[in-house]
C-alpha cells in the first residue's frame, strides 16, 4: 500500500507517521492509522524529503518504507569567494574581489509605493481587497527575492565561486551607532524585518544546489574599513554612497566596499599591486519586471579614483 503527499503526515520528533485511509468513507470524516516506527540509529529522517510511504506486510509484520528524494552534494564550481552586503537602496552588493555588481532595490520600493497607495484607497468595507493587495505584494516580493538569489548564484557559478559570505542581519537593522536606519521617504518600507531573513535562506538553498557554501559573518566595521588598505575610521563614509579613504585615496562605492570587507573575512587577499578602480565602478544589474529577471544596466561612471 502506498501513501503519497496528502496521504501521510510525518512527525519526525516522535517517530510517528499518520497514514490516511482516505476521506471518502463518510462525509467530513477521514480515517487514519497512527504508526510509531523505529529507525536505524544512523538515519535521521528529518533531513530527508519524504515523497511516499509504503506499508509492506512481510513475515507477519508490517514494515514502512520511506521513499525519499535527496540530491547528491554537487561539486562546488571553484574555490573563489564572493562577498554580499545587504542594504536598502541597493538590496545587495556583490564583490568577487576585482569585480563587483550592485542590485538596486527600485522594484521593491516601487511596489511598496504602489501597493501602499492602493491600500490607502480601500476603506474598511473593502477589507477583502486589502487582503488581496497584501497577498499580491507578498507574491511580488517573494518573486523578486527568488529571482535575485538565483541570479546571484548563477553569477557566482560563472566565476568559480565555492563560498559566498554574507553579512549578518544585525547590521541591517542598526547602523554604526546602533541606531535604526532612516528607511527613506517612501513610507515604512518594512523590507528589513522579513525580506533579508528570507533572502538569506532562499540564497542558501539555491547556492547549496550548486555546491556553493553560504557563510554568515558579522558586519561589524565592514562599512568603516577601507577594503583597499584596511584603515578603519568611522568618519570616512561620505556622500552619495561613496567611501573615500584618506589614508590611501581609494574611492569606493560604499556598498561594494562593505561587500569586499565581508568577503575578506573568509578570504583575506591582499591586493596592493592591483588597481582598485573596480571598487568604484560596479556593474549594475536591474530587475526587469516584464522579463522577470535581472539584467545589466549600461554603466554610469560617476566617480574616478
Ligand atoms: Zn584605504
Amino acid at each position: 500500500m502506498s501513501f503519497k503527499a496528502a496521504g501521510f503526515k510525518q512527525d519526525a520528533q516522535f517517530n510517528r507517521v499518520r497514514l490516511s485511509k482516505g476521506r471518502n468513507l463518510k462525509e467530513h470524516r477521514s480515517d487514519f492509522v497512527l504508526c510509531e516506527y523505529e529507525l536505524r540509529p544512523d538515519v535521521d529522517l528529518s533531513e530527508w524529503d519524504i515523497q511516499q510511504v509504503r506499508a509492506v506486510h512481510k513475515y507477519d509484520e508490517w514494515r514502512l518504507h520511506f521513499i525519499c528524494r535527496k540530491s547528491i552534494d554537487p561539486e562546488p564550481p571553484g574555490d573563489e569567494t564572493a562577498g554580499i552586503d545587504l542594504g536598502i537602496s541597493n538590496v545587495a552588493a556583490l564583490s568577487f574581489g576585482g569585480e563587483s555588481i550592485l542590485f538596486p532595490g527600485n522594484a521593491l520600493k516601487e511596489d511598496e509605493y504602489y501597493f501602499g497607495r492602493k491600500k490607502a484607497k480601500c476603506d474598511d468595507s473593502r477589507s477583502n481587497e486589502r487582503l488581496r493587495l497584501d497577498r499580491k505584494r507578498t507574491e511580488r516580493r517573494t518573486h523578486f527575492l527568488h529571482t535575485l538569489s538565483k541570479h546571484i548564484v548563477s553569477e557566482c557559478v560563472e566565476r568559480g565561486v565555492g563560498t559566498i559570505v554574507i553579512g549578518d542581519l544585525g547590521g541591517i537593522r542598526d547602523d554604526n551607532n546602533g541606531e535604526s536606519h532612516n528607511w527613506g521617504n517612501h513610507g515604512n518600507l518594512d523590507l528589513h524585518g522579513w525580506a533579508f531573513d528570507r533572502f538569506t535562506s532562499i540564497l542558501e538553498y539555491k547556492a547549496e544546489a550548486e555546491g556553493i557554501d553560504l557563510t554568515v559573518e558579522s558586519e561589524r566595521d565592514t562599512s568603516k574599513t577601507c577594503s583597499a588598505c584596511g584603515t578603519k575610521d568611522g568618519n570616512q563614509r561620505v556622500e552619495r554612497g561613496l567611501y573615500v579613504c584618506e589614508e590611501c585615496d581609494t574611492v569606493a562605492n560604499a556598498d561594494v566596499n562593505g561587500a569586499e570587507n565581508i568577503r575578506r573575512k573568509v578570504t583575506p587577499s591582499p591586493s596592493e599591486d592591483r588597481s582598485n578602480s573596480w571598487l568604484a565602478q560596479p556593474a549594475v544589474h536591474l530587475f526587469d519586471r516584464n522579463e522577470g529577471r535581472f539584467a545589466p544596466r549600461e554603466q554610469v561612471v560617476d566617480c574616478k579614483p
